[in-house]
Protein backbone atom coordinates (compact mmCIF):
# COMPACT_ATOMS: atom_id res chain seq x y z
CA UNK A 1 0.00 0.00 0.00
CA UNK A 2 1.68 3.60 -0.68
CA UNK A 3 1.92 5.70 1.81
CA UNK A 4 -0.63 8.61 1.45
CA UNK A 5 -0.11 11.53 3.11
CA UNK A 6 -2.20 12.54 5.84
CA UNK A 7 -4.75 15.20 4.51
CA UNK A 8 -4.20 18.48 6.46
CA UNK A 9 -7.37 20.22 8.42
CA UNK A 10 -9.48 22.30 6.13
CA UNK A 11 -9.65 19.65 3.79
CA UNK A 12 -13.22 18.26 2.22
CA UNK A 13 -14.81 15.13 3.44
CA UNK A 14 -17.46 13.88 1.10
CA UNK A 15 -20.20 11.77 2.47
CA UNK A 16 -22.24 9.89 0.14
CA UNK A 17 -25.47 9.91 2.65
CA UNK A 18 -27.35 12.56 4.67
CA UNK A 19 -28.73 10.71 7.68
CA UNK A 20 -28.05 10.27 11.32
CA UNK A 21 -24.54 8.42 10.82
CA UNK A 22 -23.42 11.40 8.18
CA UNK A 23 -24.53 14.02 10.81
CA UNK A 24 -22.48 12.72 13.67
CA UNK A 25 -19.39 11.88 10.71
CA UNK A 26 -19.57 15.69 9.99
CA UNK A 27 -19.77 16.42 13.81
CA UNK A 28 -16.31 14.73 14.09
CA UNK A 29 -15.03 15.73 11.68
CA UNK A 30 -15.38 19.15 12.15
CA UNK A 31 -13.75 18.61 15.65
CA UNK A 32 -10.48 17.66 14.04
CA UNK A 33 -10.97 21.18 11.74
CA UNK A 34 -12.13 19.34 8.75
CA UNK A 35 -15.43 20.35 6.90
CA UNK A 36 -17.48 18.00 5.19
CA UNK A 37 -19.82 18.09 1.90
CA UNK A 38 -22.65 15.65 1.98
CA UNK A 39 -24.14 14.50 -0.96
CA UNK A 40 -27.53 12.84 -0.80
CA UNK A 41 -30.58 11.92 -2.63
CA UNK A 42 -32.90 13.52 -0.03
CA UNK A 43 -33.01 15.82 3.24
CA UNK A 44 -31.16 14.71 6.03
CA UNK A 45 -30.00 15.46 9.04
CA UNK A 46 -26.66 15.87 7.96
CA UNK A 47 -27.53 18.49 5.72
CA UNK A 48 -28.26 21.13 8.33
CA UNK A 49 -24.51 21.02 9.54
CA UNK A 50 -22.37 20.29 6.42
CA UNK A 51 -20.94 23.06 5.40
CA UNK A 52 -22.41 22.54 1.81
CA UNK A 53 -24.69 19.53 0.21
CA UNK A 54 -25.43 18.47 -3.70
CA UNK A 55 -28.70 16.77 -3.59
CA UNK A 56 -28.78 14.39 -6.56
CA UNK A 57 -29.46 10.38 -7.41
CA UNK A 58 -26.46 8.34 -6.85
CA UNK A 59 -26.29 7.37 -10.20
CA UNK A 60 -25.94 10.88 -11.77
CA UNK A 61 -22.56 10.77 -13.00
CA UNK A 62 -22.35 14.86 -13.64
CA UNK A 63 -23.47 15.35 -10.06
CA UNK A 64 -21.30 13.02 -9.25
CA UNK A 65 -18.46 14.63 -10.60
CA UNK A 66 -19.32 18.02 -9.03
CA UNK A 67 -18.98 16.22 -5.91
CA UNK A 68 -15.81 14.65 -6.19
CA UNK A 69 -14.16 18.15 -7.53
CA UNK A 70 -15.36 19.77 -4.24
CA UNK A 71 -13.65 17.26 -1.85
CA UNK A 72 -10.70 15.41 -0.50
CA UNK A 73 -12.02 12.24 0.26
CA UNK A 74 -15.24 10.03 -0.09
CA UNK A 75 -16.79 7.98 2.20
CA UNK A 76 -20.10 6.75 2.94
CA UNK A 77 -23.19 5.89 5.70
CA UNK A 78 -24.96 3.39 3.80
CA UNK A 79 -24.26 0.28 2.07
CA UNK A 80 -26.46 0.49 -0.89
CA UNK A 81 -24.20 3.15 -2.43
CA UNK A 82 -24.49 2.26 -5.69
CA UNK A 83 -21.15 0.37 -6.75
CA UNK A 84 -21.61 2.22 -10.44
CA UNK A 85 -21.27 5.32 -8.08
CA UNK A 86 -18.24 4.66 -5.93
CA UNK A 87 -16.30 3.26 -8.33
CA UNK A 88 -16.82 6.63 -11.21
CA UNK A 89 -15.89 9.18 -7.56
CA UNK A 90 -12.92 6.10 -6.97
CA UNK A 91 -11.24 7.24 -10.76
CA UNK A 92 -11.51 11.36 -9.70
CA UNK A 93 -10.64 11.07 -5.54
CA UNK A 94 -9.80 8.37 -2.87
CA UNK A 95 -13.23 6.58 -2.05
CA UNK A 96 -12.44 4.82 1.58
CA UNK A 97 -13.82 2.50 2.28
CA UNK A 98 -13.00 1.40 -1.24
CA UNK A 99 -15.96 -0.11 -3.65
CA UNK A 100 -14.78 -3.58 -2.77
CA UNK A 101 -16.41 -3.48 0.16
CA UNK A 102 -19.91 -2.37 -1.10
CA UNK A 103 -19.95 -5.06 -3.75
CA UNK A 104 -19.95 -7.93 -1.06
CA UNK A 105 -21.96 -6.13 1.75
CA UNK A 106 -24.59 -5.52 -0.57
CA UNK A 107 -25.22 -8.70 -1.71
CA UNK A 108 -26.06 -11.08 1.44
CA UNK A 109 -25.28 -14.14 -0.79
CA UNK A 110 -21.75 -12.49 -1.55
CA UNK A 111 -21.24 -11.46 2.00
CA UNK A 112 -21.60 -14.75 3.54
CA UNK A 113 -19.71 -16.55 0.78
CA UNK A 114 -17.05 -14.35 1.24
CA UNK A 115 -16.96 -14.81 5.58
CA UNK A 116 -17.05 -18.38 4.95
CA UNK A 117 -14.34 -18.52 2.23
CA UNK A 118 -12.15 -17.12 4.71
CA UNK A 119 -12.35 -19.74 7.26
CA UNK A 120 -15.29 -17.74 9.32
CA UNK A 121 -18.12 -19.57 10.56
CA UNK A 122 -21.62 -18.36 9.86
CA UNK A 123 -25.15 -19.62 10.02
CA UNK A 124 -25.48 -22.62 7.72
CA UNK A 125 -27.37 -21.24 5.09
CA UNK A 126 -28.32 -21.93 1.05
CA UNK A 127 -28.40 -19.28 -1.86
CA UNK A 128 -32.17 -19.20 -3.18
CA UNK A 129 -31.76 -17.11 -6.95
CA UNK A 130 -34.39 -18.10 -8.37
CA UNK A 131 -37.76 -20.97 -8.11
CA UNK A 132 -35.71 -23.20 -9.43
CA UNK A 133 -33.66 -23.36 -6.26
CA UNK A 134 -36.07 -23.95 -4.19
CA UNK A 135 -35.94 -28.08 -4.26
CA UNK A 136 -32.24 -27.97 -3.35
CA UNK A 137 -32.92 -25.54 -0.51
CA UNK A 138 -35.73 -27.58 0.52
CA UNK A 139 -33.67 -30.40 1.23
CA UNK A 140 -31.11 -28.29 3.03
CA UNK A 141 -33.44 -27.27 4.91
CA UNK A 142 -34.70 -30.70 5.71
CA UNK A 143 -31.58 -31.91 7.19
CA UNK A 144 -30.91 -28.55 9.51
CA UNK A 145 -34.52 -29.86 11.31
CA UNK A 146 -35.13 -26.53 12.58
CA UNK A 147 -36.65 -23.38 11.34
CA UNK A 148 -35.04 -20.72 8.88
CA UNK A 149 -34.92 -17.21 8.03
CA UNK A 150 -35.35 -16.16 4.53
CA UNK A 151 -33.67 -12.67 3.61
CA UNK A 152 -33.54 -10.96 0.41
CA UNK A 153 -30.18 -10.75 -0.75
CA UNK A 154 -30.40 -7.16 -1.16
CA UNK A 155 -31.68 -4.03 0.16
CA UNK A 156 -32.48 -5.12 3.54
CA UNK A 157 -32.21 -3.18 7.00
CA UNK A 158 -33.93 -3.29 10.35
CA UNK A 159 -35.03 -6.97 9.26
CA UNK A 160 -37.18 -5.82 6.53
CA UNK A 161 -36.95 -8.29 3.44
CA UNK A 162 -37.11 -11.17 5.66
CA UNK A 163 -39.60 -14.18 6.35
CA UNK A 164 -39.43 -16.92 8.74
CA UNK A 165 -39.76 -19.92 7.57
CA UNK A 166 -41.32 -23.17 9.90
CA UNK A 167 -40.48 -26.22 7.99
CA UNK A 168 -39.07 -26.72 3.68
CA UNK A 169 -42.68 -26.65 2.91
CA UNK A 170 -43.27 -23.32 3.65
CA UNK A 171 -40.30 -22.44 1.80
CA UNK A 172 -41.69 -21.49 -1.52
CA UNK A 173 -44.41 -19.37 0.03
CA UNK A 174 -42.05 -17.41 2.20
CA UNK A 175 -39.42 -17.05 -0.81
CA UNK A 176 -43.07 -15.78 -3.00
CA UNK A 177 -44.30 -13.18 -0.06
CA UNK A 178 -40.55 -11.24 -0.73
CA UNK A 179 -41.44 -10.97 -4.13
CA UNK A 180 -39.24 -14.06 -5.82
CA UNK A 181 -36.09 -11.73 -5.51
CA UNK A 182 -32.27 -13.27 -4.98
CA UNK A 183 -32.81 -14.69 -1.25
CA UNK A 184 -30.64 -16.60 1.42
CA UNK A 185 -32.07 -19.09 3.44
CA UNK A 186 -29.99 -18.96 6.61
CA UNK A 187 -30.57 -21.74 9.76
CA UNK A 188 -32.29 -20.13 12.39
CA UNK A 189 -29.79 -19.97 15.22
CA UNK A 190 -30.95 -20.42 18.99
CA UNK A 191 -27.65 -17.62 20.32
CA UNK A 192 -27.32 -16.81 23.98
CA UNK A 193 -26.95 -13.06 22.54
CA UNK A 194 -25.71 -11.17 19.77
CA UNK A 195 -22.69 -8.66 19.84
CA UNK A 196 -20.82 -6.41 17.31
CA UNK A 197 -17.41 -6.05 16.79
CA UNK A 198 -16.54 -2.28 15.78
CA UNK A 199 -13.46 -2.20 13.82
CA UNK A 200 -11.01 0.14 12.72
CA UNK A 201 -8.39 -0.16 9.88
CA UNK A 202 -6.15 2.61 9.23
CA UNK A 203 -4.75 3.41 5.91
CA UNK A 204 -1.35 2.12 6.80
CA UNK A 205 -3.46 -1.48 7.25
CA UNK A 206 -2.97 -0.93 11.50
CA UNK A 207 -6.39 -1.89 13.36
CA UNK A 208 -8.08 -1.23 16.76
CA UNK A 209 -11.35 -2.39 18.17
CA UNK A 210 -13.87 -1.00 20.57
CA UNK A 211 -15.18 -3.34 23.24
CA UNK A 212 -17.44 -5.16 21.74
CA UNK A 213 -21.48 -3.94 22.89
CA UNK A 214 -23.96 -7.07 23.50
CA UNK A 215 -27.20 -5.81 21.23
CA UNK A 216 -30.88 -6.67 21.98
CA UNK A 217 -33.53 -5.90 18.86
CA UNK A 218 -36.99 -5.31 18.66
CA UNK A 219 -39.62 -5.97 15.34
CA UNK A 220 -36.03 -6.46 14.22
CA UNK A 221 -34.72 -2.78 14.95
CA UNK A 222 -31.61 -2.60 17.26
CA UNK A 223 -33.05 -0.96 20.70
CA UNK A 224 -29.93 -1.52 23.29
CA UNK A 225 -26.35 -1.72 23.29
CA UNK A 226 -24.16 -2.85 26.52
CA UNK A 227 -20.96 -2.54 27.22
CA UNK A 228 -19.22 -4.91 28.91
CA UNK A 229 -21.02 -7.10 27.14
CA UNK A 230 -20.25 -9.94 29.59
CA UNK A 231 -18.78 -12.01 26.74
CA UNK A 232 -15.37 -14.02 28.39
CA UNK A 233 -12.19 -12.26 27.28
CA UNK A 234 -11.14 -14.75 24.81
CA UNK A 235 -13.38 -14.97 23.29
CA UNK A 236 -14.36 -11.01 22.90
CA UNK A 237 -10.22 -11.29 21.48
CA UNK A 238 -12.04 -13.47 19.19
CA UNK A 239 -14.47 -10.90 17.56
CA UNK A 240 -12.37 -8.76 17.38
CA UNK A 241 -9.45 -10.92 15.24
CA UNK A 242 -12.64 -12.05 13.10
CA UNK A 243 -13.07 -8.60 12.57
CA UNK A 244 -10.11 -7.85 11.67
CA UNK A 245 -9.43 -10.55 9.59
CA UNK A 246 -12.64 -9.50 7.33
CA UNK A 247 -11.63 -5.95 7.76
CA UNK A 248 -7.87 -7.19 5.94
CA UNK A 249 -9.38 -9.17 3.21
CA UNK A 250 -11.42 -6.11 2.21
CA UNK A 251 -8.17 -4.26 2.05
CA UNK A 252 -11.04 -1.86 4.03
CA UNK A 253 -10.00 1.28 5.54
CA UNK A 254 -12.54 3.21 8.21
CA UNK A 255 -14.99 1.88 10.61
CA UNK A 256 -15.99 -1.80 9.84
CA UNK A 257 -19.53 -3.36 12.14
CA UNK A 258 -19.44 -6.65 12.08
CA UNK A 259 -22.57 -8.26 13.78
CA UNK A 260 -22.19 -12.03 15.61
CA UNK A 261 -24.35 -14.10 17.55
CA UNK A 262 -22.87 -15.63 20.55
CA UNK A 263 -23.97 -19.18 21.15
CA UNK A 264 -21.92 -19.60 24.68
CA UNK A 265 -18.67 -20.83 25.78
CA UNK A 266 -19.27 -23.96 25.29
CA UNK A 267 -20.75 -24.33 21.77
CA UNK A 268 -17.69 -25.68 19.19
CA UNK A 269 -18.65 -22.38 17.26
CA UNK A 270 -19.20 -19.39 20.10
CA UNK A 271 -19.40 -17.00 17.89
CA UNK A 272 -21.04 -16.52 13.89
CA UNK A 273 -20.58 -14.08 11.65
CA UNK A 274 -24.33 -12.50 11.22
CA UNK A 275 -23.60 -9.57 8.63
CA UNK A 276 -20.90 -7.16 8.39
CA UNK A 277 -22.17 -3.24 7.54
CA UNK A 278 -19.07 -1.10 6.00
CA UNK A 279 -19.18 1.94 7.86
CA UNK A 280 -19.84 3.48 11.26
CA UNK A 281 -22.77 1.55 13.03
CA UNK A 282 -25.88 1.94 15.93
CA UNK A 283 -24.58 0.08 18.02
CA UNK A 284 -21.51 1.94 18.29
CA UNK A 285 -22.93 4.98 19.28
CA UNK A 286 -22.05 4.94 23.07
CA UNK A 287 -18.44 5.49 21.92
CA UNK A 288 -19.50 8.95 21.81
CA UNK A 289 -19.68 9.53 25.45
CA UNK A 290 -17.85 6.39 26.82
CA UNK A 291 -14.97 6.33 24.71
CA UNK A 292 -11.78 9.06 24.37
CA UNK A 293 -12.13 8.75 20.55
CA UNK A 294 -16.10 7.77 18.93
CA UNK A 295 -16.41 5.75 16.32
CA UNK A 296 -17.16 8.70 13.94
CA UNK A 297 -13.66 10.35 14.61
CA UNK A 298 -11.90 6.98 14.25
CA UNK A 299 -13.51 6.62 10.64
CA UNK A 300 -12.69 10.13 10.01
CA UNK A 301 -9.02 9.48 11.03
CA UNK A 302 -9.24 6.81 8.92
CA UNK A 303 -10.20 7.82 5.85
CA UNK A 304 -7.90 11.00 5.88
CA UNK A 305 -4.40 8.63 6.68
CA UNK A 306 -4.25 9.86 10.27
CA UNK A 307 -2.79 7.55 12.73
CA UNK A 308 -6.13 5.96 14.71
CA UNK A 309 -7.47 7.11 18.04
CA UNK A 310 -7.43 5.14 21.52
CA UNK A 311 -10.69 2.77 21.39
CA UNK A 312 -10.33 2.24 25.11
CA UNK A 313 -13.69 2.70 26.98
CA UNK A 314 -13.43 4.88 30.13
CA UNK A 315 -16.93 3.71 31.37
CA UNK A 316 -19.88 0.73 31.26
CA UNK A 317 -22.76 2.36 28.44
CA UNK A 318 -25.73 1.47 27.90
CA UNK A 319 -27.31 2.99 24.54
CA UNK A 320 -30.71 3.37 23.75
CA UNK A 321 -32.07 4.48 20.39
CA UNK A 322 -35.26 6.55 20.49
CA UNK A 323 -37.49 5.11 18.18
CA UNK A 324 -40.27 6.92 16.58
CA UNK A 325 -42.41 8.81 19.15
CA UNK A 326 -39.88 7.35 21.92
CA UNK A 327 -38.46 11.33 21.07
CA UNK A 328 -41.02 13.17 22.08
CA UNK A 329 -40.13 12.59 25.52
CA UNK A 330 -37.34 15.11 24.98
CA UNK A 331 -38.09 17.29 28.40
CA UNK A 332 -37.82 13.89 30.47
CA UNK A 333 -35.27 12.79 28.83
CA UNK A 334 -33.05 16.00 28.92
CA UNK A 335 -33.96 16.42 32.84
CA UNK A 336 -32.43 13.17 33.20
CA UNK A 337 -28.55 13.75 34.55
CA UNK A 338 -27.58 10.53 34.01
CA UNK A 339 -28.40 10.52 30.20
CA UNK A 340 -26.15 11.67 27.15
CA UNK A 341 -28.67 12.93 24.85
CA UNK A 342 -28.62 12.65 21.28
CA UNK A 343 -31.14 13.62 18.83
CA UNK A 344 -30.60 13.78 15.26
CA UNK A 345 -33.34 16.99 14.49
CA UNK A 346 -35.10 14.89 12.25
CA UNK A 347 -38.49 16.88 11.20
CA UNK A 348 -40.88 14.20 11.86
CA UNK A 349 -41.52 11.16 13.87
CA UNK A 350 -42.81 8.31 11.69
CA UNK A 351 -43.19 4.85 13.39
CA UNK A 352 -39.79 3.05 13.36
CA UNK A 353 -37.84 5.75 12.58
CA UNK A 354 -34.38 6.41 13.94
CA UNK A 355 -34.36 9.52 15.68
CA UNK A 356 -31.67 9.53 18.29
CA UNK A 357 -30.37 7.86 21.25
CA UNK A 358 -29.52 8.13 24.87
CA UNK A 359 -26.42 6.89 26.74
CA UNK A 360 -26.36 5.85 30.69
CA UNK A 361 -22.55 5.89 31.53
CA UNK A 362 -21.63 4.41 34.75
CA UNK A 363 -18.07 4.23 36.65
CA UNK A 364 -16.15 1.01 34.68
CA UNK A 365 -16.83 -2.08 36.01
CA UNK A 366 -14.63 -4.52 34.36
P1 LIG B 1 -30.07 -4.63 10.66
O1 LIG B 1 -30.21 -3.58 9.64
O2 LIG B 1 -30.76 -4.29 11.96
O3 LIG B 1 -28.68 -5.12 10.89
P2 LIG B 1 -30.94 -6.63 8.79
O4 LIG B 1 -32.25 -6.35 8.16
O5 LIG B 1 -29.72 -6.36 8.02
O6 LIG B 1 -30.90 -5.89 10.17
P3 LIG B 1 -30.09 -9.10 10.08
O7 LIG B 1 -29.07 -8.37 10.85
O8 LIG B 1 -29.59 -10.20 9.22
O9 LIG B 1 -30.98 -8.15 9.17
O10 LIG B 1 -31.21 -9.68 11.05
C1 LIG B 1 -31.85 -8.86 12.00
C2 LIG B 1 -31.96 -9.60 13.31
O11 LIG B 1 -32.73 -10.80 13.14
C3 LIG B 1 -30.63 -10.09 13.85
O12 LIG B 1 -29.95 -9.08 14.54
C4 LIG B 1 -31.10 -11.23 14.75
O13 LIG B 1 -31.65 -10.75 15.95
C5 LIG B 1 -32.19 -11.86 13.94
N1 LIG B 1 -31.65 -12.93 13.08
C6 LIG B 1 -31.14 -12.75 11.84
N2 LIG B 1 -30.66 -13.92 11.33
C7 LIG B 1 -30.86 -14.87 12.27
C8 LIG B 1 -30.58 -16.27 12.35
N3 LIG B 1 -30.01 -16.95 11.34
N4 LIG B 1 -30.93 -16.91 13.49
C9 LIG B 1 -31.52 -16.25 14.52
N5 LIG B 1 -31.81 -14.93 14.50
C10 LIG B 1 -31.49 -14.23 13.40
MG1 LIG C 1 -28.16 -6.85 11.17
Amino acid sequence: MTAAAPLAPHSVIGILGGGQLAKMLVQAAAELGFRSAVYSDDWGPALDIAASHLIGPYDNLARLDEFARAVDVVTYEFENVPVIAAEHLARRVPVRPGPQALRVAQDRSTEKAFISDLGIPVAPFAAIRDAGDLAAASKTMADWKVPGILKTSRLGYDGKGQAGVAGPDDLAAAFASLGSVPAVLERRIDFAFEISVLAVRALDGSLACYDAPRNTHEGGILRRSLVPSGVPAVIEAQACNVAGHIATALDYVGVLGVEMFYLGEQSATPLLVNEIAPRVHNSGHWTMDACAVSQFENHIRAITGWPLGSTARHSDAEMRNLIGHDADDWPALAADRDLCLHLYGKREARPGRKMGHVTRLAPRSA
